[in-house]
């Protein structure tokens, strides 16, 4: 999970989040089978407006286990991350700061579980190496063993959730940084799991 930095909000989000939340919190009490649809704004959906930002936010990579490239669809997913469905978090579904840009395997993954332990990699405090490192042997990801018992209790459920080691990923780690250190002249951000290869580039 690669430490990131939010810009502000789009400017539609800006000036309609407050009423947009209003209206879902209000639809979803009124019939809890209802379900999340973003909301459309002169004539395009919402989350047209809300994708160019987050994808950029982490250079078009997924935000949680660094996929990249995502499948360019008219369904380039967001992530919730705290669930738009829960009643605890109905309020949160059009705020910024809990919208990522995220791959369908980390979103079908986590669906609308929650843990207080989850790390969000815009936070102030996020560093990839005060929560994590890799098995380099495996490709596995794992909370750093030097980390202190609530650190890799958070990483863990981190990893938990958004299944960063299952659907290959570990292979998958592996195999970009085998076509990284076989390429010449290349651009990491053209790479899929940045984290690896850096520090893979270390280990080597
Ligand atoms: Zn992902």
């Amino acid at each position: 999970m690669r430490k990131q930095s939010r810009p502000n909000p789009p400017l539609v989000l800006e000036a309609n989040a407050a009423k947009w939340n209003a209206q879902w919190v209000a639809k979803k009490r009124a019939n809890p089978a209802a379900s999340f649809d973003w909301y459309q704004f002169e004539g395009r959906s919402v989350r047209e407006y809300l994708v160019p930002d987050l994808r950029n936010m982490n250079q078009g990579h997924c935000s949680f286990c660094d996929w990249f490239p995502l499948e360019v669809s008219s369904n380039e997913p967001i992530e919730h991350f705290r669930p738009k469905s829960r009643e605890e978090f109905l309020e949160q579904a059009f705020e910024w700061r809990n919208l990522y840009y995220c791959c369908e395997l980390c979103n079908t993954s986590k669906r609308e579980q929650w843990r207080d332990e989850l790390l969000a990699p815009d936070s102030d405090d996020y560093l990839f190496d005060k929560y994590f490192e890799f098995d380099f042997t495996t490709g596995e990801i794992k909370p750093n063993a030097y980390a202190n018992p609530t650190d890799q209790i958070r990483a863990l459920a981190t990893i938990e959730l958004f299944g960063l080691n299952k659907n290959s990923r570990p292979k998958y780690r592996q195999l970009a940084l085998r076509n990284w250190s076989r390429t010449t002249d290349p651009v990491l951000d053209d790479f899929p799991f940045r984290d690896f290869i850096d520090l893979g580039n270390l280990t080597a």
